[in-house]
């Protein structure tokens, strides 16, 4: 069920002189090798994307438009491959990644609707005059997504590209590298012209420093922490090349007392552990009413702890591992860091079981504002729940972290919505639910969590540049 793992510069696939182990996060065994591009390699990949860009883009919408389709249509046909790989490499429970598949092939399917709606105006201008506003694609992208989302994260970004009419160099996570090739070799099928998309893996930092300040990079796609887009961020800039930022979050979540309290303390443990809390809108700083954080607590606290976890091939687990060995100790030093100073352990808070990098779903009570997890995102199944005395308590609370990502509340109150709409600062809120996107809307951050939109009408404006001509009549 796991694929050879390759790249694919140019059209064709290759494999490398250096390669590392890929392993399963569940069971800690090795499950493929993945070859790392040489600067070679990455140099052949740039020149593909350059040729591969003159012919896209030049490519009517329509075309691409239904090539993008008949490749995501390849995807949804091989759901059940494209998962099982995601869960082998990834450890998400299998029902997870099969709707991870789907979702990839709806960003594509929206965006490729999109590719025929990328509207320019015509400007009033003087007689003899004409000001006409133009959106071309921005040309080679270099994208790097992470390894959360295997298949929806490389989907967000290819999509967007090819769209627009970009060619892309994507270097995909290599914990997961599956969920990408599967896109490519969808592609392939699909007929896209070489060169249009090119996928590498290899080490982070050398190839985004190979590949970001080269001259026929216009735009740098990444999604992962605030401090490597940081970085890359300030590469980038030294060349004046834009940047679509999607990093971290640190989700705040208003728990009003209106509210169903026992509907939204099962809504918000089961959406806690979601994909092992790995996720850039994963519902993380609970601030539940006074007067109900005892009812809504105990709730969470009960169903997160009966949360099934285990390795994701099995049918009845809700959970899976994460997905490398990094975060662990992370948590486990965050956990650690709270109840020093304080907090609550109510349940969990411990890797569980000794094989596979799996954490207990785990939850924190009273956690005081100066514990390092009420600013650092944990990135897994912590969740930390605080009482607060009013609304305005917990939208101060809510807007005192540098993210602005995701925030959510449960409410039915118009007045209280209203605020909210006003006051949290971040690109994402819903209210009384924790879903925090769709292929139609836009997603993206405010403050630390990043620049620029995917999805939505707003998705395609970072691949694209804005041409204003002026045509007159006459010579003047
Ligand atoms: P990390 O910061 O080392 O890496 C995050 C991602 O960036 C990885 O995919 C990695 O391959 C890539 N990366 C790292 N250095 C790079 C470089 N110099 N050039 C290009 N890409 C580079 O952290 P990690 O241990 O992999 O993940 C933990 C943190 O990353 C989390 O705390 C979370 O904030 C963030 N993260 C966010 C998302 C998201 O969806 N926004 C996804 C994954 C990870």
């Amino acid at each position: 069920m796991y694929p050879e793992l390759k790249l694919f510069i140019a059209g064709k696939w290759r494999t490398a002189n250096r390669d590392i182990p890929v392993v399963n996060p569940a069971t800690e065994g090795e499950i493929g090798r993945l070859p790392c591009a040489s600067k070679q390699d990455l140099d052949d990949a740039l020149e593909a994307a350059v040729r591969g860009f003159r012919v896209w883009s030049r490519t009517s919408p329509r075309e691409r438009s239904d090539t993008i389709l008949r490749a995501a249509a390849l995807m949804r046909e091989r759901q059940e491959q494209i998962a099982h790989a995601i869960t082998m490499e990834h450890g998400k429970p299998l029902n997870q990644a099969r709707l991870e598949v789907i979702r990839g092939a709806e960003f594509f399917e929206w965006d490729a609707g999109e590719a025929m709606r990328t509207y320019g105006r015509v400007i009033p201008a003087a007689p003899g005059h004409k000001f006409s506003v133009h959106h071309q694609p921005i040309g080679v992208v270099a994208a790097f997504s992470p390894w959360n989302f295997p298949m929806s994260q490389p989907a967000r970004k290819i999509a967007g590209a090819l769209a627009s009419g970009c060619s892309i160099i994507l270097k995909a996570a290599e914990e997961t590298p599956a969920g990408a090739m599967h896109i490519a070799k969808a592609f392939e099928d699909a007929g896209l012209p070489a060169g249009v998309l090119n996928l590498v893996f290899g080490e982070p930092a050398e190839i985004s420093g190979h590949l970001i300040p080269q001259d026929p990079v216009r735009l740098v796609a990444f999604t992962g922490s605030t401090a490597v887009g940081r970085h890359l961020t300030t590469l980038a800039s030294e060349h004046m090349t834009s940047v679509l930022m999607e990093l971290g979050g640190h989700a705040p979540v208003i728990v009003c007392e209106d509210t169903d309290v026992k509907a939204a303390g099962i809504s918000s443990a089961v959406r806690k552990m979601r994909n092992a809390g790995q996720v850039c809108t994963s519902p993380t700083r609970f601030f539940a009413h006074e007067n109900i954080f005892d009812d809504y607590a105990t709730t969470f606290v009960e169903r997160a702890a009966a949360t099934i976890v285990g390795n994701g091939m099995d049918q009845n687990v809700e959970m899976g591992p994460l997905a490398n060995d990094r975060r662990a100790p992370a948590l486990t030093e965050l956990v650690k860091d709270a109840r020093e100073k304080g907090a609550t352990v109510a349940t969990g808070g411990a890797k569980h079981g000794d094989k596979g990098y799996f954490f207990q779903p785990t939850v924190l009570l009273n956690v005081p504002d100066n514990a390092r997890i009420m600013q650092e995102e944990p990135f897994g199944p912590v969740a930390v729940i605080n009482p607060v005395s009013s609304l305005d308590d917990a939208i101060g609370k809510a807007n005192s972290v540098p993210y602005g990502l995701a925030g959510y509340a449960f409410t039915n109150r118009a007045d209280y919505i209203d605020r909210l709409i006003d006051e949290v600062e971040v690109g994402n809120l819903s209210i009384n639910t924790l879903e925090a996107s769709m292929p139609e809307t836009p997603f993206g951050g405010v403050k630390s969590s990043g620049y620029g939109r995917e999805g939505g009408t707003e998705g395609l404006d970072n691949y694209m540049i804005v041409k204003n001509v002026w045509h007159s009549a006459d010579i003047t």
